[in-house]
């Protein structure tokens, strides 16, 4: 059980800047998400595209955005809980109760909800009975190529995830690459080396190919393919990997009791809390009149939330506004030397 003054639901932009709102005041954040990295739609959809509206920054890609977020909050020693999800809330005496998906509990007065377009999950194949063999014999992500080493791997999906992997295990793996189209989506160049590499033998591509079943116990032995003039074909495998793309879940968030307007949540703007006391939602996951999904909105939002947090966390203490430039305590919190 983790107690703590505020958990931060969300590791995207938002969610590691109000770490850094919070930690100046006084204030210990843990935060948690979904994915296996933290950065949010910077990192998951867009870390080489450059963004030129962050204030003070003219320039700066979605990837050196989060690094700096995160260089800024280094001093909070921040504990970051990712690939959980939350589940549940519920009330105990003056905090909530949280548990994630891996059934770790924290408890706290203050709950900051920075969950963007929801947690982003893989779109799945839709077959039935998947489920049994996922995590053993199918996958939608790679954490290490190595697992699939000298093995039979097929890969489904026509975007660029799909391409890249089939191009980088083809060196390492028997890959047979398997798209619904005939024309990939991905990056042009990506689609160019794959053909090449069929050319020469060390790649399989089936185009317009989808799976129709899975033939295989506990582990996959081989699947069918079918084409769209509905032909059949088995293929030996060890391993599918599907590459569809993400979809965003607002999730369990959802049956929390808040109020939500078509899939967004509240919030009064003078501390961006909900329609519950001591649960707060910023970025783009919350709404209110004249709203702007921007980054830079959400650093806004973030700054309010955490001063109404204190009131929560140190009820016997008054918040002080401070400047970061002339607080000698703010100072102190970011590690600031004389010399700096
Ligand atoms: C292609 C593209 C270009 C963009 N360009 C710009 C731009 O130039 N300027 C700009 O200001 N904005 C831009 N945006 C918008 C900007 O990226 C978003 O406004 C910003 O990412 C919102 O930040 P956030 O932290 O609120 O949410 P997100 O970045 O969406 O992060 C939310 C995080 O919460 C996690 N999460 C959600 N639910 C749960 C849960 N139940 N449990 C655990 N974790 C959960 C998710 O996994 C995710 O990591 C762009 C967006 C896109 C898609």
């Amino acid at each position: 059980m983790i107690k703590t003054d505020v958990l931060v639901i969300g590791a995207g932009p938002v969610g590691l800047f109000v770490v850094h709102q919070l930690g100046i005041i006084g204030l210990k954040a843990e935060v948690v998400d979904n994915l296996d990295k933290v950065g949010g739609q910077c990192i998951e959809l867009y870390p080489d595209k450059p963004i030129y509206d962050i204030p003070g920054i003219p320039k700066c890609t979605g990837e050196t955005l989060i690094k700096s977020l995160l260089e800024q909050i280094k001093p909070f020693k921040t504990n970051f809980h990712l690939n959980e999800r939350v589940q549940a809330i519920s009330k105990e005496k003056e905090n909530w109760k949280i548990t994630t998906n891996k059934n770790k509990i924290f408890i706290t007065p203050n709950v900051i909800i920075a969950g963007g377009v929801g947690s982003f999950e893989p779109r799945k194949f839709s077959i039935k009975d998947i489920e049994k063999f996922e995590n053993n014999s199918v996958f939608y992500s790679i954490k290490d190529k190595n697992y699939f080493k000298n093995k039979k791997v097929c890969i489904f999906g026509g975007g660029d995830s799909a391409l890249d992997w089939a191009v980088e295990l083809s060196e390492i793996s028997e890959v047979t690459l398997v798209h619904r189209r005939n024309e990939f989506r991905g990056a042009e160049h990506s689609a160019d080396v794959a053909k090449k590499l069929e050319k020469e033998g060390k790649l399989k591509i089936k185009t317009p190919f989808q799976i129709q079943s899975i033939e295989g116990k506990d582990k996959i032995n081989s699947i069918i393919l079918k084409k769209e003039d509905g032909k059949t074909e088995e293929i030996k495998t060890d391993f599918i990997l599907g590459f569809f793309g993400l979809i965003m879940k607002l999730g369990p968030i959802a049956e929390w009791g808040l109020n939500l307007d078509k899939k967004k949540i509240p919030v009064d703007t003078e501390n961006f809390q909900t329609n519950k006391k001591g649960i707060y939602a910023i970025g783009d996951i919350c709404t209110y009149p004249g709203k702007l999904k921007l980054i830079l909105s959400g650093f806004h939002e973030g700054a309010l939330a955490a001063r109404a947090c204190f009131k929560l966390a140190r009820p016997n203490e008054k918040y002080r506004f401070e400047f970061t430039t002339t607080s000698k305590n703010i100072q102190e919190k970011l590690g600031v030397k004389k010399s700096d």
